[in-house]
Protein backbone atom coordinates (compact mmCIF):
# COMPACT_ATOMS: atom_id res chain seq x y z
CA UNK A 1 0.00 0.00 0.00
CA UNK A 2 1.48 3.08 -1.12
CA UNK A 3 -1.11 6.24 -1.08
CA UNK A 4 -1.69 8.35 1.65
CA UNK A 5 -4.84 10.36 3.21
CA UNK A 6 -5.82 13.20 0.87
CA UNK A 7 -7.14 16.58 2.55
CA UNK A 8 -10.11 14.68 3.21
CA UNK A 9 -12.00 11.84 4.45
CA UNK A 10 -15.26 12.71 2.05
CA UNK A 11 -12.70 11.96 -0.52
CA UNK A 12 -10.67 9.01 0.59
CA UNK A 13 -14.19 6.86 1.13
CA UNK A 14 -14.58 6.64 -2.01
CA UNK A 15 -10.99 6.83 -3.95
CA UNK A 16 -8.76 5.23 -1.15
CA UNK A 17 -7.38 1.98 -2.31
CA UNK A 18 -10.17 2.04 -5.01
CA UNK A 19 -8.88 2.39 -8.49
CA UNK A 20 -10.38 1.82 -11.26
CA UNK A 21 -9.49 -1.84 -12.12
CA UNK A 22 -6.13 -2.26 -13.59
CA UNK A 23 -7.28 -5.23 -15.73
CA UNK A 24 -11.24 -3.52 -17.46
CA UNK A 25 -11.19 -0.40 -16.25
CA UNK A 26 -14.10 -1.19 -14.01
CA UNK A 27 -14.88 1.84 -11.77
CA UNK A 28 -16.29 -0.63 -8.76
CA UNK A 29 -14.08 -3.06 -7.52
CA UNK A 30 -14.83 -6.13 -8.66
CA UNK A 31 -15.79 -9.10 -6.38
CA UNK A 32 -12.87 -11.34 -7.08
CA UNK A 33 -14.94 -14.72 -6.50
CA UNK A 34 -11.92 -17.16 -7.18
CA UNK A 35 -10.52 -19.26 -4.11
CA UNK A 36 -6.98 -20.18 -6.02
CA UNK A 37 -5.12 -18.26 -8.88
CA UNK A 38 -3.47 -19.77 -11.31
CA UNK A 39 0.59 -18.87 -11.29
CA UNK A 40 1.79 -18.87 -15.46
CA UNK A 41 4.92 -21.20 -14.58
CA UNK A 42 6.82 -23.09 -11.65
CA UNK A 43 8.74 -20.54 -11.16
CA UNK A 44 6.13 -17.21 -10.70
CA UNK A 45 4.20 -19.82 -7.92
CA UNK A 46 7.57 -20.29 -6.58
CA UNK A 47 8.34 -16.88 -6.31
CA UNK A 48 5.33 -16.07 -4.86
CA UNK A 49 5.44 -18.56 -2.45
CA UNK A 50 8.52 -16.96 -1.63
CA UNK A 51 6.58 -13.47 -1.02
CA UNK A 52 9.10 -11.99 -3.96
CA UNK A 53 6.13 -10.79 -6.49
CA UNK A 54 3.07 -9.54 -3.97
CA UNK A 55 0.37 -11.56 -6.15
CA UNK A 56 -2.39 -13.39 -5.06
CA UNK A 57 -2.17 -17.47 -4.37
CA UNK A 58 -5.18 -18.59 -2.27
CA UNK A 59 -7.99 -16.22 -0.91
CA UNK A 60 -7.59 -17.49 2.98
CA UNK A 61 -3.95 -15.68 2.10
CA UNK A 62 -5.52 -12.35 0.28
CA UNK A 63 -7.73 -11.66 -2.36
CA UNK A 64 -7.82 -8.55 -4.62
CA UNK A 65 -11.34 -7.11 -3.27
CA UNK A 66 -10.59 -7.88 0.08
CA UNK A 67 -7.12 -6.19 -0.26
CA UNK A 68 -9.15 -2.97 -1.91
CA UNK A 69 -11.12 -2.62 1.16
CA UNK A 70 -7.93 -3.07 3.59
CA UNK A 71 -5.78 -0.31 1.62
CA UNK A 72 -9.22 1.99 2.15
CA UNK A 73 -9.80 1.75 5.90
CA UNK A 74 -5.64 1.20 6.48
CA UNK A 75 -5.41 5.27 4.34
CA UNK A 76 -8.56 6.54 6.79
CA UNK A 77 -7.08 5.36 9.89
CA UNK A 78 -3.05 6.06 9.13
CA UNK A 79 -2.11 2.63 9.30
CA UNK A 80 0.51 0.90 8.08
CA UNK A 81 -1.92 -1.73 6.67
CA UNK A 82 -5.30 -3.28 7.16
CA UNK A 83 -6.39 -6.99 8.17
CA UNK A 84 -9.92 -7.37 7.11
CA UNK A 85 -11.73 -10.56 8.92
CA UNK A 86 -14.79 -12.61 9.62
CA UNK A 87 -16.44 -10.67 12.05
CA UNK A 88 -15.04 -7.64 14.39
CA UNK A 89 -15.08 -11.06 17.09
CA UNK A 90 -12.43 -12.40 14.71
CA UNK A 91 -10.57 -8.70 14.83
CA UNK A 92 -10.37 -9.57 18.46
CA UNK A 93 -9.29 -12.48 18.64
CA UNK A 94 -6.72 -12.37 16.20
CA UNK A 95 -5.65 -9.63 17.83
CA UNK A 96 -5.22 -11.51 21.94
CA UNK A 97 -3.38 -14.49 20.01
CA UNK A 98 -0.95 -12.82 18.05
CA UNK A 99 -0.13 -10.18 21.30
CA UNK A 100 -0.89 -12.48 24.33
CA UNK A 101 1.61 -15.46 25.21
CA UNK A 102 0.87 -18.22 27.82
CA UNK A 103 0.19 -16.67 31.28
CA UNK A 104 0.33 -12.87 30.05
CA UNK A 105 -1.88 -10.43 31.50
CA UNK A 106 -4.12 -7.63 29.91
CA UNK A 107 -5.65 -4.87 31.24
CA UNK A 108 -8.86 -3.64 29.44
CA UNK A 109 -11.48 -1.01 30.09
CA UNK A 110 -14.06 -2.12 32.22
CA UNK A 111 -17.47 -1.49 29.60
CA UNK A 112 -15.65 -3.38 26.88
CA UNK A 113 -17.69 -5.05 24.21
CA UNK A 114 -18.72 -8.34 26.20
CA UNK A 115 -17.38 -10.51 23.60
CA UNK A 116 -14.64 -8.99 23.74
CA UNK A 117 -14.45 -9.41 27.70
CA UNK A 118 -16.02 -13.17 27.54
CA UNK A 119 -13.62 -14.78 24.96
CA UNK A 120 -10.66 -13.61 27.49
CA UNK A 121 -12.62 -15.32 30.51
CA UNK A 122 -13.77 -18.41 29.01
CA UNK A 123 -11.18 -19.14 26.36
CA UNK A 124 -7.82 -17.53 27.06
CA UNK A 125 -7.94 -18.39 30.64
CA UNK A 126 -7.35 -21.74 29.59
CA UNK A 127 -3.90 -21.01 28.08
CA UNK A 128 -3.10 -18.74 31.64
CA UNK A 129 -4.02 -15.68 29.85
CA UNK A 130 -5.76 -13.37 33.07
CA UNK A 131 -7.50 -10.02 32.84
CA UNK A 132 -8.37 -7.19 34.75
CA UNK A 133 -11.22 -5.04 33.51
CA UNK A 134 -10.91 -1.44 34.81
CA UNK A 135 -12.41 1.80 34.33
CA UNK A 136 -9.65 3.50 31.66
CA UNK A 137 -10.56 6.80 32.25
CA UNK A 138 -8.60 7.06 34.99
CA UNK A 139 -4.91 6.30 34.35
CA UNK A 140 -3.65 5.68 37.72
CA UNK A 141 -6.06 2.47 37.97
CA UNK A 142 -4.90 1.10 34.94
CA UNK A 143 -1.01 1.93 36.17
CA UNK A 144 -1.98 0.14 39.54
CA UNK A 145 -3.15 -3.12 37.74
CA UNK A 146 0.49 -3.79 35.55
CA UNK A 147 2.37 -6.52 36.50
CA UNK A 148 5.30 -7.86 35.51
CA UNK A 149 3.41 -10.07 33.30
CA UNK A 150 1.33 -7.22 31.52
CA UNK A 151 1.30 -6.99 27.75
CA UNK A 152 -1.29 -5.75 26.32
CA UNK A 153 -3.99 -2.49 26.95
CA UNK A 154 -7.11 -3.12 25.51
CA UNK A 155 -8.96 -0.14 25.53
CA UNK A 156 -12.74 0.90 24.15
CA UNK A 157 -13.58 4.68 23.73
CA UNK A 158 -16.28 6.13 24.11
CA UNK A 159 -17.38 2.96 25.87
CA UNK A 160 -20.76 1.48 25.69
CA UNK A 161 -23.28 2.25 26.86
CA UNK A 162 -21.97 5.01 28.88
CA UNK A 163 -20.38 7.21 26.85
CA UNK A 164 -17.10 7.31 29.34
CA UNK A 165 -14.01 8.42 27.24
CA UNK A 166 -10.35 7.11 27.66
CA UNK A 167 -7.26 9.42 26.97
CA UNK A 168 -5.48 7.67 24.40
CA UNK A 169 -2.50 9.72 24.35
CA UNK A 170 -1.99 8.86 28.37
CA UNK A 171 -2.70 5.34 28.00
CA UNK A 172 0.13 5.38 24.95
CA UNK A 173 2.51 6.84 26.95
CA UNK A 174 1.56 4.58 29.70
CA UNK A 175 2.19 1.40 26.87
CA UNK A 176 5.21 2.95 26.01
CA UNK A 177 6.85 3.51 29.47
CA UNK A 178 5.96 -0.06 30.25
CA UNK A 179 6.68 -2.10 26.57
CA UNK A 180 2.92 -2.92 26.25
CA UNK A 181 0.87 -2.74 23.19
CA UNK A 182 -2.13 -0.39 23.35
CA UNK A 183 -4.77 -1.76 21.44
CA UNK A 184 -7.92 0.91 20.49
CA UNK A 185 -11.47 -0.78 19.37
CA UNK A 186 -12.68 2.12 17.42
CA UNK A 187 -15.79 0.80 16.45
CA UNK A 188 -18.30 4.05 18.53
CA UNK A 189 -16.18 6.54 16.53
CA UNK A 190 -15.13 5.09 12.90
CA UNK A 191 -12.15 6.46 11.43
CA UNK A 192 -14.12 10.00 10.47
CA UNK A 193 -14.25 10.63 14.16
CA UNK A 194 -11.13 9.14 15.70
CA UNK A 195 -7.61 7.93 14.50
CA UNK A 196 -5.83 6.21 17.27
CA UNK A 197 -2.78 5.52 15.43
CA UNK A 198 -2.00 9.25 15.12
CA UNK A 199 -2.09 9.22 19.04
CA UNK A 200 0.08 6.77 19.40
CA UNK A 201 -1.82 3.89 19.69
CA UNK A 202 -0.40 0.72 18.20
CA UNK A 203 -2.95 -1.14 16.84
CA UNK A 204 -6.94 -0.18 15.84
CA UNK A 205 -9.88 -2.88 15.77
CA UNK A 206 -13.11 -1.70 13.79
CA UNK A 207 -16.39 -4.05 14.16
CA UNK A 208 -16.94 -3.28 10.33
CA UNK A 209 -20.58 -4.56 10.59
CA UNK A 210 -21.66 -1.29 12.42
CA UNK A 211 -20.75 2.44 11.02
CA UNK A 212 -18.45 1.20 7.98
CA UNK A 213 -20.72 -0.56 6.55
CA UNK A 214 -23.21 1.08 7.90
CA UNK A 215 -26.51 -0.42 6.52
CA UNK A 216 -27.00 -3.34 9.27
CA UNK A 217 -26.78 -6.06 5.86
CA UNK A 218 -22.76 -7.82 6.70
CA UNK A 219 -21.29 -8.62 9.63
CA UNK A 220 -17.22 -8.38 9.00
CA UNK A 221 -14.17 -6.26 10.85
CA UNK A 222 -10.86 -4.98 10.23
CA UNK A 223 -7.86 -4.82 11.95
CA UNK A 224 -4.97 -2.21 11.63
CA UNK A 225 -1.06 -1.48 12.83
CA UNK A 226 0.85 1.80 12.96
CA UNK A 227 3.89 -0.75 12.13
CA UNK A 228 5.20 -2.80 9.40
CA UNK A 229 6.53 -5.70 11.86
CA UNK A 230 3.09 -5.90 14.05
CA UNK A 231 1.26 -5.77 10.96
CA UNK A 232 3.39 -9.15 9.52
CA UNK A 233 2.31 -10.80 13.18
CA UNK A 234 -0.95 -10.14 13.16
CA UNK A 235 -1.27 -11.48 9.31
CA UNK A 236 0.47 -14.46 9.98
CA UNK A 237 -1.84 -15.15 12.85
CA UNK A 238 -5.12 -14.59 10.96
CA UNK A 239 -4.18 -16.18 8.25
CA UNK A 240 -3.55 -19.27 10.50
CA UNK A 241 -6.23 -19.29 11.93
CA UNK A 242 -8.42 -18.90 9.14
CA UNK A 243 -10.66 -15.54 10.36
CA UNK A 244 -10.37 -13.90 6.68
CA UNK A 245 -13.10 -12.08 5.21
CA UNK A 246 -14.69 -13.31 2.10
CA UNK A 247 -14.61 -11.19 -1.07
CA UNK A 248 -18.22 -10.80 -1.55
CA UNK A 249 -18.72 -9.63 2.21
CA UNK A 250 -15.28 -7.15 1.22
CA UNK A 251 -17.45 -5.88 -2.10
CA UNK A 252 -20.07 -4.87 0.11
CA UNK A 253 -18.73 -2.81 2.63
CA UNK A 254 -16.40 -1.32 0.18
CA UNK A 255 -20.07 0.13 -0.98
CA UNK A 256 -21.22 0.82 2.49
CA UNK A 257 -18.09 2.52 3.20
CA UNK A 258 -18.04 5.02 0.26
CA UNK A 259 -20.86 6.57 2.25
CA UNK A 260 -19.82 6.28 5.57
CA UNK A 261 -18.61 10.49 5.74
CA UNK A 262 -21.82 11.37 4.65
CA UNK A 263 -23.83 9.32 6.98
CA UNK A 264 -21.26 10.28 10.46
CA UNK A 265 -22.36 13.76 8.88
CA UNK A 266 -25.88 13.26 8.80
CA UNK A 267 -26.43 11.35 11.93
CA UNK A 268 -24.18 13.60 14.35
CA UNK A 269 -26.07 16.25 13.63
CA UNK A 270 -29.56 14.08 14.54
CA UNK A 271 -27.58 12.67 17.08
CA UNK A 272 -26.33 16.14 18.65
CA UNK A 273 -30.17 17.85 17.98
CA UNK A 274 -31.75 14.70 19.61
CA UNK A 275 -29.41 15.14 22.71
CA UNK A 276 -30.16 18.70 23.03
CA UNK A 277 -34.12 18.05 22.92
CA UNK A 278 -33.95 15.00 25.61
CA UNK A 279 -31.82 17.10 27.97
CA UNK A 280 -34.39 19.51 28.15
CA UNK A 281 -37.22 16.92 28.15
CA UNK A 282 -39.23 16.29 31.34
CA UNK A 283 -39.48 12.74 31.72
CA UNK A 284 -35.78 12.55 30.56
CA UNK A 285 -33.08 12.36 34.09
CA UNK A 286 -30.16 13.12 32.73
CA UNK A 287 -28.05 12.78 28.93
CA UNK A 288 -24.73 11.27 28.34
CA UNK A 289 -23.59 12.59 25.12
CA UNK A 290 -19.81 13.62 24.44
CA UNK A 291 -21.11 16.54 22.60
CA UNK A 292 -23.18 17.66 25.35
CA UNK A 293 -20.83 20.64 27.35
CA UNK A 294 -21.71 19.06 30.17
CA UNK A 295 -20.05 16.27 29.50
CA UNK A 296 -17.68 15.25 32.37
CA UNK A 297 -14.78 14.70 29.26
CA UNK A 298 -16.48 17.06 26.92
CA UNK A 299 -13.24 18.84 26.53
CA UNK A 300 -11.19 15.39 26.26
CA UNK A 301 -13.84 14.75 23.38
CA UNK A 302 -12.69 17.88 21.55
CA UNK A 303 -9.06 17.10 21.75
CA UNK A 304 -9.00 13.56 20.74
CA UNK A 305 -11.82 13.23 18.34
CA UNK A 306 -12.99 15.36 15.27
CA UNK A 307 -16.66 14.84 16.15
CA UNK A 308 -18.79 13.86 19.29
CA UNK A 309 -20.67 10.77 17.55
CA UNK A 310 -23.97 9.23 16.94
CA UNK A 311 -24.30 7.22 19.84
CA UNK A 312 -26.47 8.38 23.06
CA UNK A 313 -27.64 7.26 26.36
CA UNK A 314 -30.32 8.70 28.65
CA UNK A 315 -32.27 8.05 32.10
CA UNK A 316 -35.68 8.00 32.14
CA UNK A 317 -37.73 9.24 35.66
CA UNK A 318 -39.81 5.98 35.88
CA UNK A 319 -36.86 3.76 36.17
CA UNK A 320 -37.16 0.28 34.88
CA UNK A 321 -40.47 0.53 34.09
CA UNK A 322 -40.68 3.41 31.72
CA UNK A 323 -37.29 1.91 30.11
CA UNK A 324 -39.48 -1.23 29.19
CA UNK A 325 -42.35 1.30 27.93
CA UNK A 326 -40.60 3.42 25.76
CA UNK A 327 -39.62 0.29 24.48
CA UNK A 328 -43.12 -0.66 23.27
CA UNK A 329 -43.61 2.58 22.38
CA UNK A 330 -41.09 3.44 19.41
CA UNK A 331 -42.43 3.27 15.95
CA UNK A 332 -39.50 4.64 13.64
CA UNK A 333 -36.77 3.84 15.69
CA UNK A 334 -35.91 0.13 15.20
CA UNK A 335 -35.86 -1.91 18.89
CA UNK A 336 -32.65 -3.70 18.51
CA UNK A 337 -29.09 -4.02 19.27
CA UNK A 338 -26.05 -3.51 17.29
CA UNK A 339 -25.45 0.28 15.95
CA UNK A 340 -23.80 3.28 13.16
CA UNK A 341 -26.68 1.91 10.57
CA UNK A 342 -28.58 4.49 8.90
CA UNK A 343 -31.49 3.25 10.65
CA UNK A 344 -31.78 4.43 14.24
CA UNK A 345 -31.87 1.68 16.89
CA UNK A 346 -33.09 2.02 20.31
CA UNK A 347 -32.61 -0.52 23.49
CA UNK A 348 -32.97 -0.91 27.22
CA UNK A 349 -30.08 -2.45 28.44
CA UNK A 350 -31.14 -3.41 31.57
CA UNK A 351 -34.54 -5.31 30.25
CA UNK A 352 -32.14 -6.54 27.16
CA UNK A 353 -28.33 -7.11 26.57
CA UNK A 354 -27.59 -7.08 29.92
CA UNK A 355 -30.64 -8.30 31.46
CA UNK A 356 -28.08 -11.59 32.77
CA UNK A 357 -26.18 -9.42 34.53
CA UNK A 358 -26.49 -9.01 38.66
CA UNK A 359 -28.28 -5.35 39.12
CA UNK A 360 -25.47 -4.56 41.52
CA UNK A 361 -22.77 -5.45 39.15
CA UNK A 362 -24.80 -3.77 36.28
CA UNK A 363 -24.93 -0.83 38.38
CA UNK A 364 -21.12 -0.71 39.12
CA UNK A 365 -20.73 -0.96 35.14
CA UNK A 366 -22.74 2.48 34.77
CA UNK A 367 -25.95 0.57 33.25
CA UNK A 368 -28.09 1.64 35.59
CA UNK A 369 -31.86 0.54 35.39
CA UNK A 370 -33.38 3.81 34.03
CA UNK A 371 -30.47 3.97 30.88
CA UNK A 372 -31.58 3.63 26.97
CA UNK A 373 -28.90 3.35 24.56
CA UNK A 374 -29.33 4.86 21.51
CA UNK A 375 -28.06 4.58 18.09
CA UNK A 376 -28.93 7.95 15.97
CA UNK A 377 -29.29 7.11 12.22
CA UNK A 378 -29.91 9.32 9.02
CA UNK A 379 -33.25 9.74 8.85
CA UNK A 380 -34.76 13.57 8.99
CA UNK A 381 -33.79 15.02 12.66
CA UNK A 382 -38.04 15.96 12.61
CA UNK A 383 -38.94 12.41 12.28
CA UNK A 384 -36.60 10.98 14.89
CA UNK A 385 -37.51 13.94 17.42
CA UNK A 386 -41.54 13.17 16.74
CA UNK A 387 -41.17 9.34 17.76
CA UNK A 388 -38.90 9.95 20.71
CA UNK A 389 -41.72 12.34 22.16
CA UNK A 390 -44.53 10.02 21.74
CA UNK A 391 -42.51 7.13 22.92
CA UNK A 392 -41.28 9.50 26.19
CA UNK A 393 -45.74 10.00 26.35
CA UNK A 394 -46.54 6.93 26.41
C1 LIG B 1 -20.15 -5.20 17.50
C2 LIG B 1 -18.90 -4.90 18.18
C3 LIG B 1 -17.83 -5.82 18.20
C4 LIG B 1 -17.93 -7.21 17.60
O1 LIG B 1 -18.14 -7.17 16.24
P1 LIG B 1 -18.92 -8.30 15.40
O2 LIG B 1 -18.84 -7.78 14.01
O3 LIG B 1 -20.30 -8.40 15.95
O4 LIG B 1 -18.17 -9.57 15.59
C5 LIG B 1 -16.66 -5.43 18.83
N1 LIG B 1 -16.53 -4.21 19.42
C6 LIG B 1 -17.54 -3.32 19.41
C7 LIG B 1 -17.34 -2.00 20.08
C8 LIG B 1 -18.75 -3.62 18.80
O5 LIG B 1 -19.75 -2.72 18.82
Amino acid sequence: MDQTRSRSPFTDVIHAGQAPDPATGAVSVPIYQSSTFAFASAEEGAARFAGKDGGYIYTRLGNPTTRALEDAVAILENGRGGLATASGMAAVTTVYTAVLEKDAHMIATAAVYGASRTVVENEYSRFGVRADFVDTSDIEAVRKRLTPRTRLLYVETPANPTLRLTDIRACAALAREHGLVLAVDNTFSSPILQNPLDLGADIVIHSLTKFINGHSDVVGGMILAREEALLKRLRKVLQLMGGTMDPHQAWLVLRGLKTLALRMDKAQDNAMRAARFLESHPKVRWVNYPGLPGHPQHELAKSQMKGFGTMLSFGLEGGFEAGRRMMNAVKLCALAVSLGSVESLIQHPASMTHAGVPRREREEAGITDDLVRLSVGCEGYEDIQADLAQALSA
